[in-house]
């Protein structure tokens, strides 16, 4: 099936939203507009023309927004606009957006806004003040309803809350005085531009004032008049003043100056201080029409405010503190929702049987006697976990954590021998051919050693072609295979299993979620085990994988000696290359990984071919490099790794393809070049790659960027080898949204919603896990006609996030 336009759309902008640096589709998102417009008009037909067209034309814009803040803010922007595809367009799902229309007042149903009194869904044109053209600006910011303008948030807020004496103003602080008008002044300079001076006092002392280009002050602002500027104070040839201030005449409620002061997004034709006025208005007479979905018994366990002040502070809060209490209002209420989402398809995977594996006692402790080493204490565990889930009739759903090189296959191996021998198969699916075939060869041996040959084993690659090929689906679909090992190639159509009760999925998050969703499908309800080597912090787990149960490796195998990591600036390159040869002499092998190339795979590939002529050429040509990139067929990677895991290659240049699995155990040096671009998460997996045997191995980071920032993050992975430990620093400095990237997630609305919110204190998402389980267990089916809304927009959050699973 083709992919829809906007299911396109939606996947272009989270890729997006992992960077912002509008890179996520060739020539930028611009370039996008007309391929969107060409598909989408015909989808969506002539109802959603106007919606179409205004995602054209912020695809257009943003491509020419000058940085990243903005970008991300447009982007957030578009995002939603996205979502609020008009419910009368063709759908393009099952689900139309019916649901997200709340019956009206009197509860019969959709609203009709022509005649009716307008409701929360009724078009901002049914307020006071705003036509057609004004609607059609306002609907280029995302609001088209008046439901949508309560949840139009400011873009940040201006403080201008600390009112002072004018004798009290120093350079440079943001206040607010309040002055009474002694005189003002216009007057025009000579390239035509008009300027205003109006001269302030409050018994204190006077300041002067200056606007450029408003020559209409000169109406407004007069003589005698009761002023409030807020501002920055500027300084003027020695004399404090203030230039182009926020401004407002003295009235009983203040609403530019002397608060907090919302600032929200703008567009042509919208200015600040008229949307300021028409958000106040509404937002005042609306919030309280708002229905309030989170049921009051957590709203007052939690101590968060209700809906309606939660709305109106973050709009205009009287103080910083209820501004702070209001976000956290509405980033739990998304939190919250997400924690529910995620218990509930817990639920509804746990609901239907599995099928309950008798695994025997002696065949473990066959397993587990028969390995040339002890499994570590948390090995041990995990097992334990596993084999405890795999008996149940419930189908596991566990994530195994544990740094890379903590041994998490011979984990996942034990389960796959123990499904084996009870007479049922199980398959294992990794991202790349390498590691497949990597996995294949050491399950295989470890299988057939623990099981005396009992077990067959089969490997299916997208090299895995002809004959051979036929034989492999022929041994699965009569049950012949017991265990299989492949890629991708595991869920074609084609495959089919006689009985797989055991899927496992290793680096999960190099998976979407439908890859993942579909190797399940193979099998009647299978259990389900996924691996993954990064290490996230409890908060952010629960977040990501807050519906499985999770096992953690958190203990390396004994005598693993730590990669000793060191940053080194381009300059030293010289040494880094010294130091490789002199490894390579001592009969050792080394990684060089080339600097990410984002553009696409194609130019990253073209340059990591550049790398590699450029090093064997000038700087190893005694050496044997070899050389590995995305754009390589299978079969060319499998054949150049080969040489280098049977020593006929020194030196292994490479792009970020090496990232997983990997295992080399002579190749000690792994050199990273452009270093600070990549994520600290995955430079700790470039790093799993070396130290792998029993040789002292090294990781050496060039830095292509000597920015503090960079040098910073750097500087963490030197300090420790502890997988978790950098996860969190990461966390720190970048913050959720870009430590997940998106691809993690459907998750967001919420993780933006964090961000947003500025939580940084992630116990958030602890309370919202808590609350969401507790309230969990009164209500499971959430049938309660209580909480019909907060239902609703769980099933919402399910149907749009498709990403969780
Ligand atoms: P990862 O968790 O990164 O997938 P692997 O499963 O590839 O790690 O294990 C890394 C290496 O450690 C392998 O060579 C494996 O044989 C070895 N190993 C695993 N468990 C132990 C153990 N308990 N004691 C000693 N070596 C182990
Ligand atoms: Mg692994």
């Amino acid at each position: 099936m083709m992919t829809k336009p906007i299911d396109r759309l939606i996947k272009i902008l989270r890729l997006e939203a992992e960077r912002h640096q509008d890179k996520a589709v060739v020539g930028g998102l611009a370039s996008y507009a007309d391929t969107w417009l060409q598909d989408a008009k015909p989808a969506f037909g002539p109802a959603a023309s106007d919606w179409v067209q205004e995602i054209a034309e912020r695809l257009r814009t943003y491509s020419d927004l000058p940085d990243t803040a903005s970008r991300r803010e447009a982007l957030v922007t578009l995002q939603g606009v996205v979502r609020r595809k008009p419910s009368d367009a063709t759908p393009t799902r099952q689900s139309s957006q019916e649901s997200e229309r709340e019956p009206s007042g009197k509860g019969t149903g959709p609203s009709k806004p022509s005649s009716l009194r307008p409701d929360l869904n009724s078009p901002v044109t049914s307020l006071h003040g705003i036509g057609p053209k004004r609607a059609e600006r306002l609907a280029r910011l995302g609001v088209r309803t008046i439901r949508d303008m309560l949840t139009f948030l400011p873009r940040r807020y201006d403080d201008y809350s600390q009112l002072k004496p004018i004798n009290r103003l120093a350079y440079g602080e943001e206040v607010t005085i309040i002055a009474n008008v002694r005189e003002t002044h216009q007057r025009k300079t000579r390239d035509g531009r008009s300027i205003f001076k109006a001269t302030l006092s409050d018994g204190t002392g006077s300041i002067e004032v200056t606007w450029f280009n408003q020559p209409y002050l000169a109406n407004k602002i007069k003589r005698g008049k009761q002023l409030v500027i807020s501002g920055e104070v500027d300084e003027y040839l020695g004399r404090l003043c203030f230039t182009s201030p926020q401004w407002e005449l003295l009235r009983e409620e203040l609403l530019h100056t002397n608060r907090i002061v919302p600032v929200y997004p703008l567009t042509e034709g919208i200015s600040q201080r008229w949307l300021r006025r028409l958000m106040k208005r509404s937002v005042t007479y609306w919030a309280r029409r708002l229905p309030d979905y989170l049921p009051t018994s957590v709203q007052q366990a939690e101590g968060l405010l209700d809906l309606e002040s939660a709305i109106l502070q973050a709009h205009f809060p009287n103080s910083q503190e209820l501004l702070e209490r209001a976000r956290r209002r509405l980033a739990f209420d998304e939190l919250f929702v997400l924690q529910l989402a995620l218990l509930k398809v817990r639920r509804e995977w746990r609901s239907e049987p599995g099928q309950p594996i008798p695994v025997q006692d002696d065949v473990l402790h066959a397993f587990v006697g028969g390995l040339p080493y002890d499994l570590t204490e948390p090995q041990r565990r995990s097992l334990q976990q596993i084999v405890a889930d795999l008996r149940s009739p419930q189908p596991m759903t566990r994530l195994l954590q544990g740094d890379v090189g903590s041994g998490k296959t011979v984990v996942a191996t034990a389960a796959m021998a123990l499904t084996a021998s009870a007479g049922a198969q199980a398959a294992l699916m990794a991202p790349t051919e390498i590691l497949a075939e990597q996995h294949y060869q050491t399950m295989g041996r470890l299988l057939r050693e623990s099981l005396d040959g009992d077990v067959t084993v089969s490997l299916l690659t997208g090299s895995v072609t002809g004959p051979e090929r036929e034989a492999v689906y022929a041994g699965l679909a009569d049950g012949s295979i017991d265990v299989v090992v492949g890629t991708h190639a595991l869920i074609q159509q084609q495959v089919e299993f006689k009985r797989l009760a055991l899927a496992v999925v290793d680096e999960q998050h190099r998976f979407g979620v439908r890859q993942r969703g579909a190797l399940r499908q193979k099998g009647y309800n299978p259990h389900l085990l996924v691996m993954t080597a990064t290490p996230i912090p409890r908060s952010l787990q629960l977040t990501v994988w807050g519906h499985l149960d999770v096992s953690i490796i958190d203990q390396m195998p004994p005598g693993r000696e730590p990669v000793l990591t060191r940053l080194l600036l381009p300059v030293e390159r010289e040494r880094a290359y010294a130091f490789v040869r002199s490894q390579v002499e001592e009969g050792r092998q080394a990684f060089i990984i080339c600097p990410l190339v984002e553009e696409s795979d194609k130019v990253e590939a073209k340059a990591a071919v550049q790398e590699y002529e450029r090093l064997q050429d000038r700087i190893f040509p005694d050496l044997r490099l070899g050389l590995l990139h995305g754009r390589m067929s299978g079969e060319e990677k499998e054949a150049t790794m080969a040489l280098f895991a049977r020593g006929k290659l020194d030196v292994l240049v490479a792009t970020s393809v090496i990232e997983v699995g990997i295992d080399v155990p002579n190749a000690t040096v792994m050199l990273i070049e452009g270093a600070d671009r990549f994520g600290l998460a995955q430079l700790h997996q470039f790093r799993g790659r070396v130290g792998r045997g029993e040789h002292a191995s090294y990781c050496l980071l060039v830095a292509g960027s000597s920015s503090t920032q960079a040098q910073e993050r750097l500087e963490a992975v030197e300090a420790t080898s502890d997988g978790f430990e950098l996860a969190r620093k990461d966390l720190e400095m970048r913050g959720p949204g870009e430590f997940l990237g998106t691809r993690q997630s459907g998750l967001t609305d919420a993780v933006l919603a964090m961000e947003l919110a500025e939580i940084a204190d992630l116990r958030l998402v602890e309370k919202a896990r808590e609350a969401a389980r507790r309230f969990f267990a009164t209500d499971p089916e959430l049938d309660d006609p209580a909480h019909r809304l907060l239902a609703r927009r769980v099933d919402r959050l399910l149907e749009q996030g498709g990403e969780i699973s």
